[in-house]
């Protein structure tokens, strides 16, 4: 249902966003508790992050989904909304709507055919329960008096008694992305944490770019590593530097002046490549042709002009194939920066997890004001976890207002 409603009707709860925690959280609540329920989106139709997600095809959720998967200042705060709806919910949710799926390795959800099937699955909830929607409606600014909500909008003013912000986060501007939920939440008085681009690519330095650039569309499978943390899986060279889901993880993770470190021969440790050279010495071969059997070939071009080793090893002392070994298994890079929020797939840091529930989402401090979703200080891996979270947390919300 569409409204252009401009007289003032208080609503039970206005839900600011219709993305995936906003359409969670309004069928939700509608439809358990037959409250009235306004969302408000300057979008022209819901979710436009569900529609491009994952290719078109939308990585929902994910097979297994555990409180390690997620970055939050406070690890506990996610564990109650994610073990009270596991995404074996979501999936039995998509299945009572007939969704073709399917799961990919890694215990990836996609939508077999089109991301669009899991928006009108959601809007569907929505009309079932009898949401109201105010699309193309900015939202300027909110305030608190007589213990309403009043929602002052490009489309007029809104009020109601319960106001859920699930405005998400900064990352993709151009599909309407804001920062109005920071901006809302410090007028309340909730404390932030400092945000950056998660889920991003990261940009080489000058140097590499004028080497690597020449590779751009090129892929490989990388173990990529920054502190702690390492993921293995395909990077993708792009003409500023390096993409794809290694590069993807290990950036949520990654800060400025902090280096990088790739191993290109993922199934090999270093003492492994090791082994391998000294074999390749007593056997005579090639180490061009042994890499080329492991990597694209135009990758070994370069690396051996960048990093020159003989090409026959029969005269190379058991030393420098030492070097080689942690050469060929350790490529440290430190990126110049990430490619910013236009390019990120989320957004780290946020409302300070601290200042709200983990139960229902409500702010301590500020009554019937409630943040879900991307907005809150907390980001998860690539896999279907930040989808994953958006539901759990939009439920939760529903269940509690
Ligand atoms: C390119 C891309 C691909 C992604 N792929 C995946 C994936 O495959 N799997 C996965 O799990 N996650 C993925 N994500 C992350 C996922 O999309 C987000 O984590 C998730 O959408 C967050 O949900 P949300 O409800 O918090 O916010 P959003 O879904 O971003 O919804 C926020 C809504 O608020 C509205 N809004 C913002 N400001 C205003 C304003 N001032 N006035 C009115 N309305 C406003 C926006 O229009 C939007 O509709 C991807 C993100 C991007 C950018």
């Amino acid at each position: 249902m569409e409204s252009s409603v401009t007289k003032l009707k208080v609503y039970d709860v206005i839900v600011l966003g219709a993305g995936a925690s906003g359409l969670m959280c309004s069928a939700t609540v509608a439809y358990n508790d037959k409250k009235t329920v306004l969302v408000l989106d300057h979008a022209p139709k819901a979710a436009a992050k569900i529609r491009i997600s994952g290719g078109g095809k939308c990585n929902f959720t994910n097979v297994e989904v555990s409180p390690t998967n997620f970055i939050c200042q406070n690890p506990h705060f996610v564990k109650s909304a994610l073990s009270r709806y596991p995404s074996s919910a979501f999936v039995e949710l998509v299945e009572r709507h007939s969704l073709a799926y399917e799961v990919r390795e890694g215990g990836k959800y996609f939508c077999a055919e089109r991301a669009s099937d899991l928006i009108q699955i959601l809007r569907t909830e929505c009309d079932w329960a009898g949401v109201e929607f105010s699309l193309k409606t900015t939202i300027q600014s909110v305030q608190y008096r007589g213990g309403k909500y009043s929602v002052k909008t490009s489309q007029g003013e809104y009020e109601a008694l319960k106001l859920v912000v699930a405005t998400g986060a900064l990352s993709f501007p151009k599909l309407k992305a804001t920062g109005i939920g920071y901006d809302i939440a410090k007028q309340f008085g909730l404390n932030l944490i400092e945000t950056t681009p998660g889920l991003v690519p990261l940009n080489f330095s000058d140097k590499w770019q004028a080497r690597f650039s020449e590779l751009s569309g090129l892929s490989m499978k990388v173990c990529a590593q920054v502190a702690d943390h390492d993921f293995t899986e395909a990077m993708l060279f792009t003409h500023k530097g390096l993409s794809g889901p290694a590069i993807l993880q290990v950036s949520n993770y990654w800060k400025q002046g902090e280096r990088l470190t790739l191993n290109p021969l993922p199934d090999f440790s270093e003492q492994q490549a090791l082994e391998a050279l000294l074999a390749l010495k007593l056997s005579g071969k090639s180490l061009p042709k042994w890499l080329n059997e492991r990597w694209p070939k135009r990758f070994t071009q370069i690396w051996l002009e960048v990093y020159p080793m003989e090409a026959v090893l029969s005269n190379v002392s058991n030393e420098r194939l030492q070097h080689y070994a942690k050469q060929l298994t350790h490529w440290v890079l430190f990126p110049a920066n990430t490619a910013g929020y236009d390019k990120a797939e989320v957004t780290l840091g946020g409302v300070d997890t601290d200042e709200v529930s983990s139960k229902t989402f409500e702010s301590k401090q500020q009554p019937n004001l409630f943040f879900i979703g991307e907005v809150l200080d907390v980001t998860g891996q690539l896999g279907g976890f930040n989808f994953q979270w958006a539901w759990a947390s939009g439920m939760a919300c529903g269940l509690a207002l």
